[in-house]
């Protein structure tokens, strides 16, 4: 193991206190970047890729880490969570489990077996899109989103329509890290969005 995620194991250690309706600090917040691993010109090059495993595998950081997604909107009445797929789909379910709503998982196109609405979204070269079932969110139900990067944005404002499409009101989005190069809050204007760790 080395130094440096040993060190913030034991700093770790006070971050998820049995009271966890309490905002976690900013410096404790900061701590969780030591264990993210970045690696240079993954997926192609230029790119910098934020790879949550590191943190994922660490007992006392997952549960930093949903424990400071959930509390922000703790109390909102939060009836759904929705994760994007891919990487949201690893913490969204737990953010519903500690807020006691349902999840709902937002798919790339044709992934879904029921009927379905879909947004579509502009990528640099193309268009993507997302899609969910159509029963998975009742008109005025309150819904989180949630994913792991907040990079351009484009994913999370197609996630927000889709979710509006079907009548929910868009409560607000958390992700685990912002790339505040990239402006993706810039897409998301007049939405509760929060983010625990920004580069
Ligand atoms: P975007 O639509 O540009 O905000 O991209 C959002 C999705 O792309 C997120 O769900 C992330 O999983 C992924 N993503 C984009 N950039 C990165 C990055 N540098 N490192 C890790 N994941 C990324």
């Amino acid at each position: 193991m080395s130094r440096s995620i040993r060190t913030s194991m034991l700093e770790l250690r006070g971050l998820t206190s049995a009271n966890t309706s309490a905002k976690p600090a900013p410096e404790r917040m900061n701590q969780l970047k030591s264990l993210i691993r970045e690696i240079e010109d993954y997926p192609k090059p230029g790119i910098r890729f934020y790879d949550i495993t590191t943190l994922l595998k660490h007992p006392s950081g997952l549960r930093a880490v949903i424990d400071a997604l959930r509390v922000h909107f703790a109390g909102n009445g939060i009836d759904r969570v929705v994760g994007i797929e891919a990487r949201g789909f690893i913490f969204a379910p737990a953010v519903a489990y500690a807020l006691s709503a349902g999840f709902v998982p937002m798919r790339k196109p044709k992934k879904l077996p029921a009927p379905v609405e879909r947004v579509e979204y502009a990528l640099e070269y193309g268009t993507d899109a997302v899609e969910v079932h159509r029963d998975s969110i009742e008109p005025g139900q309150n819904v989180l989103i949630v994913d792991d990067v907040l990079a351009t944005g484009g994913t999370a404002a197609a996630a927000a329509k889709l979710v509006e499409k079907l009548g929910g009101h868009v409560a607000g989005l958390s992700f685990v890290i912002e790339l505040d190069a990239l402006k993706g809050r810039d897409k998301l204007p007049g939405y509760d969005v929060q983010t625990l760790l920004r580069y």
